[in-house]
């Protein structure tokens, strides 16, 4: 298909390299690495070496200060060949990197956003607990002032490169259990694992993303020095859902780009298969799958790229970035769903990617907001 989207010769080419990449380093691994549930550590220094760490942070700051449009063209990229790695980067670059440069103070800035754009600090978001996902404000781990500290305790669920991360921007509550203020008594920590209290707790086996790290964190008497708190005392839930709105445009990336590979491989398919003595690209029934596929598929893609742009011109984005993830998760449950039948009983097995696709598929409408909640926010917005 041509390129339907106004892109600059720098997207272009950051494109073209992002997808050299995720072909050369990446794709021939990928779907070991998920039948193993591998993380593969030498990916997060690679992307680092590539600058797709700091794809957002200022060059001031060690980091290749592009646009969004930039950015998510990248995480599309690689998303298309391994949705595992696509969160890392996405999880990195649009939440803890962008909440401590929107939010932090300069010393933060200076000790954190180099090694983070280097990829020697691998960033990981905790917001959600086992009993507050869509309802994050209801989160119960408790911050208590104690000297020139904050002691946390309590469990943070779901967190992405859990494991891994040399850096969590972690909500906790900083009203008492006497007085609770919502959403309004939440701060925003920066966590380090050598912090004493910090350990990892239950690694969750799951349907897709098998390679990427999904654990709890377990906050025990943890301290973390009052100069890690982010920001005021607080803002942490503002600063976490605002950082949200960039965020769910990556995770909409990541869905398109698992879209896109779906379709590809059933056009493929499709034009090789014979039944009946023809290839079934043929038939009208397949021939009108992969047009919904396709159009779908663009619709996503105008949709998330318009929204990047607007959002890179500093306009008011939060209803579009729901949209754009909304559309784009449930087209990737569509497209990898119609791929599979494409490929008929090769599809639901491993000898091909698509039964893959569609595992990572499901996730996109789970996390960083629900369709559910995009449709809340979506609803919300028609009224303000
Ligand atoms: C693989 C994976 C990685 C993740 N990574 C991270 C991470 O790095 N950091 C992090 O903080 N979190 C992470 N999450 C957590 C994720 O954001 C939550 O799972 C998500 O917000 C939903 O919360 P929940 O699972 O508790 O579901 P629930 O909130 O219990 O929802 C259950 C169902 O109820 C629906 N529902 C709930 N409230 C409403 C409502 N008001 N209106 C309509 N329907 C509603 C939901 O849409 C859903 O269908 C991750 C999750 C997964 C699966």
């Amino acid at each position: 298909m041509n390129d339907i989207l106004p892109l600059t010769e720098e997207q272009r080419e950051i494109r073209r390299v992002a997808r050299e990449f995720a072909r050369a380093e990446i794709a021939p691994y990928a779907a070991q690495w998920d039948e193993e549930a591998h993380f593969e550590p030498s990916i997060v220094r690679k992307l680092g070496e590539l600058g797709f760490l700091g794809m957002l942070i200022p060059e001031e700051y060690g980091g290749l200060g592009l646009d969004t449009t930039t950015y998510l063209l990248a995480l599309e990229e690689i998303a298309a060949v391994d949705a595992s790695t696509a969160v890392l980067m996405s999880v990195h670059n649009s939440l803890p990197t962008q909440m401590i440069l929107d939010f932090g103070n300069e010393e933060q800035k200076e000790r954190y956003l180099r090694p983070m754009a280097r990829g020697e600090l691998l960033g990981a978001f905790a917001l959600s607990e086992p009993d507050a996902g869509s309802d994050a404000a209801a989160l119960r781990t408790q911050a208590v002032k104690d000297g020139d500290c904050w002691v946390l305790n309590g469990t943070k669920a779901w967190v992405t490169s859990g494991t891994e991360a040399g850096v969590i921007l972690a909500m906790a509550r900083t009203d008492t259990p006497h007085e609770r203020h919502g959403g309004r008594g939440i701060s925003a920590f920066i966590v380090t694992p050598d912090m004493p209290g910090f350990h990892v707790g239950k690694k969750e086996d799951k349907l897709g993303l098998r390679s990427s790290p999904t654990v709890q964190l377990v906050f025990d008497n943890l301290r973390v020095p009052a100069a890690n708190l982010l920001g005021t005392v607080n803002a942490g839930f503002t600063y976490a859902m605002r950082s949200l709105t960039g965020g769910r445009l990556g995770i909409a990336a990541q869905a398109l780009g698992i879209a896109r590979a779906a379709l590809e491989h059933a056009r493929r398919y499709a034009n090789e298969r014979q039944q009946f003595g023809k290839r079934i690209r043929s038939y009208q029934a397949i021939q009108f799958k992969l047009a919904d596929m396709a159009t779908r598929v663009t619709a996503a893609r105008t949709l998330l790229y318009a929204t990047a742009a607007a959002k890179d011109r500093g306009e008011h984005v939060t209803q579009y970035a729901s949209m754009s993830k909304l559309l784009a998760s449930e087209t990737a449950m569509f497209v990898t769903d119609e791929a599979v039948q494409v490929f008929g009983g090769y599809g639901y097995v491993k000898d091909y990617p698509v039964e893959r696709l569609l595992r990572d598929a499901k996730v996109t409408e789970i996390y960083e907001g629900t369709s559910e909640i995009q449709r809340v926010v979506i609803a919300r917005e028609l009224y303000t």
